[in-house]
């Protein structure tokens, strides 16, 4: 049997290995249409604050390995153009400029996310990046080196933005933000968002909310990007601006697409071809939470979606709960983590939420060294299930996120996550752990 997978990155490359593990007599080819396989991008914005470092360490494993000691026919610079259901066929073309068709028994679709870049004047002059893969990160590297690069404007104030900027502050190259919504973290609440945005002006960078950008423009050598009330010059401009999911080849095949248009797959991943699965960034999940579908483009579930393709390709029937949305980045000395639901989304999708925001401390209050924690936990007053977290410090918020993440899984209620037993020793939280403050707060509400 072929199994033929397209994109060989996080979830292409895990269904990769596995399939092979699983059932070597298994033919696994994998096209991938950089020259890249198998990175980290989620390491990039630490590998640009760092110049003496190479982007190739970013590299989990050469593709050379995954051809000589794991049988995997690995074919770098193939550019899958179409897919072709019908007669299980997919054909493209090398970085050479030679057209290749390849037949499947089972195709996998792992081809990512696309970055947003507005089709606006300037968004293509040199100078202009994304950072998405590892070739943006290469480009970026040299680029800042290069033309020696003072100012960067940074367009959009994601996670990847915010990582960004602090990268690029770690080479004391001054930035600037700038993002059409008024709000600067919209999705978190509103004390919280405050103080990563407190975190990151403190750091010399300027935040330029609620402008929009209308052009770039190339003068003297450098860029200006330029909106209604916004005029910054710059000589490097990364547009953070978020992802679309990778469908394009699968809608042009005909298979469905569900939420933000990303592929549709049912829990054992497959789309709606028999033959045709998806994994990673390009497809939706199941959230957890909701039990409806999401799409939420984020590294393990890339990863795991990949492992139970292989499964699934090699015949044991596997299917994933799904998703909780947990997630966590760092932005200069804070930890800013979330899992779950937000007050608002919560409420579109049919809970009654009461949400509370408590601020204690990451260790027991006498302990030296002790920081503020803002914990902001949200509930369902019909059924007392717990929906979400959000967490902002300077110490013990990433790991910390793990545990209502975990409760999520387990549908448990607010009432009996603020039963659990969680650890405590001075150094590491007050006896009271900053969770269960929250969720007996949020009791006293519900
Ligand atoms: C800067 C940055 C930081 C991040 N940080 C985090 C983090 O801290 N935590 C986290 O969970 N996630 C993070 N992510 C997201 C994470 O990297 C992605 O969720 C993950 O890589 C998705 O894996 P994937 O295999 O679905 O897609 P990708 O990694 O995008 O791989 C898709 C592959 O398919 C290839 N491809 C696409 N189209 C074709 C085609 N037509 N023919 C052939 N090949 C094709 C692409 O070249 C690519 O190699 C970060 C991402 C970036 C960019």
């Amino acid at each position: 049997m072929k199994f033929l997978i397209i994109g060989g990155d996080a979830a292409g490359m895990s269904a990769a290995s596995r399939a092979k593990r699983q059932c070597p007599d298994l033919e696994v080819t994998v096209l991938e249409k950089t020259g890249d396989v198998s990175y980290s991008a989620c390491g990039m914005p630490y590998n640009i604050a760092d110049a003496s470092k190479d982007i190739a360490d970013l590299v989990v494993r050469q593709a050379q390995v995954f051809r000589d000691k794991q049988g995997i026919d690995l074919q770098t610079g193939h550019f899958v153009r179409s897919i072709d259901p019908v007669n299980r066929t997919v054909s493209g073309t090398t970085s050479r400029g030679a057209v290749f068709v390849h037949a499947y028994d089972r195709l996998l679709i792992a081809t990512g996310g696309t970055p947003l870049v507005p089709d606006l004047p300037g968004f293509d002059l040199p100078g202009v990046h994304v950072l998405k893969s590892l070739d943006d990160g290469r480009r970026i590297k040299a680029f800042i080196k290069e033309k020696s690069v003072k100012r960067a404007v940074i367009i959009g104030m994601g996670y990847i933005g915010l990582e960004m900027c602090e990268a690029l502050r770690a080479r004391s190259i001054q930035v600037a933000m700038v993002k059409p919504g008024p709000a600067f973290l919209p999705w978190m609440a509103g004390e919280l968002a405050d103080a990563v945005k407190a975190e990151v002006q403190s750091h010399g960078v300027d935040l330029y909310a609620g402008q929009s950008v209308e052009k770039i423009e190339a003068s003297g050598g450098h860029l200006k990007v330029q909106g209604g009330g916004v005029a910054l010059d710059a000589d490097m401009v990364l547009v953070a601006m978020g992802l679309k999911p990778g469908s394009e080849l699968a809608q042009a095949a005909g298979l469905r697409t569900g939420v933000q248009n990303a592929i549709a797959v049912d829990r054992s991943l497959l789309t709606s071809d028999a033959y045709i699965y998806a994994a990673g960034d390009c497809a939706d999940a199941y959230h957890i939470v909701t039990g409806e579908k999401a799409w939420v483009p984020l590294a393990l579930r890339a990863n795991r979606a990949g492992w139970a393709v292989a499964d699934n390709v090699c015949g044991k029937r596997v299917e994933l709960d799904g998703i909780a949305g947990t997630a966590v980045f760092k932005v200069f000395d804070l930890e800013v983590a979330r899992t779950g639901l937000t007050t608002a989304e919560a409420a579109q999708a049919g809970f009654q939420p009461e949400s509370v925001s408590v601020t204690t401390r990451s260790r027991a209050h006498a302990h030296p060294g002790s920081k503020p924690i803002q914990v902001h936990m949200v509930g369902d007053k019909d059924s007392g299930r717990l929906l979400g977290v959000q967490m902002v410090g300077r110490e013990g918020v990433a790991h910390r996120i793990n545990a209502p993440a975990v409760a999520l899984h387990a549908r448990m209620t607010v009432s009996r996550f603020s039963q659990t037993d969680l650890a405590y020793a001075p150094p590491f939280s007050p006896v009271w752990d900053p969770l269960l403050t929250a969720a007996n707060q949020l009791l006293k509400k519900m």
